[in-house]
């Protein structure tokens, strides 16, 4: 068996796949601006025509869309198809506010599997794995995703969705899961469920993990590794480019391969607007350039990361993007400095913390305030107060190193931080609800 799902596409020279890039564009661009009066509108504004897009060169002439364009089209107002041709929707999870709604022809749903089915099979899975889907099923994208990549590769496919912990180990035990699918932070939930429940990490048969829909840092994969034994895969998606699958990572866990016969990748300045070379930290922005029902031109994700080109060992000639450590507004500014809540989980992880916290941030006589609880394990809490406050000192110095300024640490009892099914909710921003 291959260790692609398909070769010619994941493997193709640079040169082949700008011309496959380039066709694709051209014709998406007519097919939204003869089928879709928002962008025509947004395209005309801009004095843009379709035949002003010859490949890829051209594809900076394009206006933006942005998640305001997609509220303001809610529901229908994207749709580049009748919807006697559309077969699915689905939502984004309302992390950021609103939902939002994306539509599917069938030939949608089967490109969106065979991306997945791609990331399933650059973790090591065959028709032999047994794979295990615990991310959510039904709106969000992340269940069904994953158990259409899973059914194309010929894994035997548990739809577990999201929950109910002490059933999913019932049946990764049972059933002896191969590979597992779900957020991040469920991964670390579940690896701190077996363990309590008395197993170690040879005890199951996972030998990998498809984890991704939320921010993760290095030292988190590090600790998810060990817990349950495997290689731990990122991939990335979000629902209005089609849901997970739009990048997948190798064996070499240095980033991930972005479909690029599906999405075009660019990397722009998030406040001019101008596009960035290769290399540069930006925001990343997506054009679809196969999706008929729902094909977003230029659309900015918010998500923030490095595009390289550089050889991957993998064989995958794919360009490669760095794990986004967040979005433009996930990024808090606390007196004046950028935080980003994944620069404190790696301080945590780092000192030997579990990824179980909470960050809380108010404003308070004018003035911001940073309070992070951070969860202890038995051992740790074992400790004498004065041993724990020395503890909570010795965090207080490393977050300053990493961020600047001065938090406040407080050390809580082990399980006190309720634990993420789905994505973790890690950030509580108080200014915003004054
Ligand atoms: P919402 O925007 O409401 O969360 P989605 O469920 O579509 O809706 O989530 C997509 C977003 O999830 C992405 O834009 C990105 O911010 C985040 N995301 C998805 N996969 C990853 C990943 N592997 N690493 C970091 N962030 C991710
Ligand atoms: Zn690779």
């Amino acid at each position: 068996m291959s260790k692609y799902w398909n070769e010619e596409i994941e493997c193709m020279s640079r040169e082949d796949m700008k011309k496959l890039q380039s066709e694709r564009l051209v014709t998406q661009v007519k097919h939204v601006y003869e089928n879709v009066p928002y962008y025509k509108k947004l395209m005309d504004e801009k004095g843009v025509t379709p035949d002003d897009i010859n490949g890829i060169e051209d594809l900076h002439k394009l206006p933006f869309l942005t998640k305001a364009d997609l509220r303001e089209a809610y529901p229908y107002g994207l749709l580049a198809k009748p919807l006697s041709d559309c077969v699915r929707i689905q939502s984004t999870s309302g992390t950021t506010g609103k939902r939002v709604v994306a539509f599917y022809t069938q030939n949608d749903i089967d490109i969106w599997e065979n991306c997945c089915a791609r990331a399933i099979v650059a973790a090591g899975g065959t028709k032999d794995d047994v794979c295990q889907v615990c991310y959510g099923y039904g709106l969000f994208t992340g269940g069904p995703g994953l158990n259409g990549g899973s059914h194309k590769v010929g894994c035997l496919t548990l739809p577990m969705s999201s929950g109910n912990t002490e059933r999913q180990i019932q049946f990764m035990m049972d059933l002896k899961s191969t590979i597992l699918c779900c957020t991040p932070s469920y991964a670390a939930y579940i690896g701190e469920s077996l363990k309590e429940m008395g197993y170690k990490p040879e005890d199951n048969k996972l030998k990998a993990g498809i984890f991704g829909a939320e921010p993760w840092t290095e030292e988190m994969r590090r600790e998810i590794e060990k817990s349950l034994g495997i290689k731990a895969y990122d991939i990335y998606g979000l629902t209005e480019t089609s849901g997970p699958g739009v990048s997948f990572e190798c064996e070499e866990q240095t980033g991930m391969h972005i479909n690029e016969d599906h999405f075009i990748a660019e990397i722009i300045d998030p406040k001019t607007g101008e596009v960035l070379p290769e290399g540069s930290k930006g925001e990343l922005v997506f054009t679809s350039i196969t999706k008929e029902a729902f094909p977003l031109l230029r659309y900015r994700t918010r998500d923030i990361c490095v595009l390289t080109r550089e050889k991957c060992s993998c064989g995958r000639t794919l360009v490669k993007m760095s794990k986004p450590m967040g979005r433009s507004d996930d990024m808090m500014i606390i007196r004046g400095v950028n935080v980003f809540p994944s620069q404190i989980e790696t301080v945590l992880i780092e000192q030997g913390y579990s990824p179980n916290y909470l960050i809380e941030v108010d404003r308070v006589n004018n003035t911001d305030t940073l309070d992070i609880s951070v969860e202890m394990n038995a051992e740790q809490f074992s400790d004498t107060i004065k041993d724990i406050q020395k503890k909570e000192a010795e965090l207080v110095a490393a977050i300053k190193t990493m961020l600047g300024i001065n938090p406040k640490v407080h050390l809580v009892s082990p399980k006190s931080i309720a634990r993420s099914e789905g994505k973790a909710v890690r950030v509580i921003d108080k200014r915003k609800l004054h």
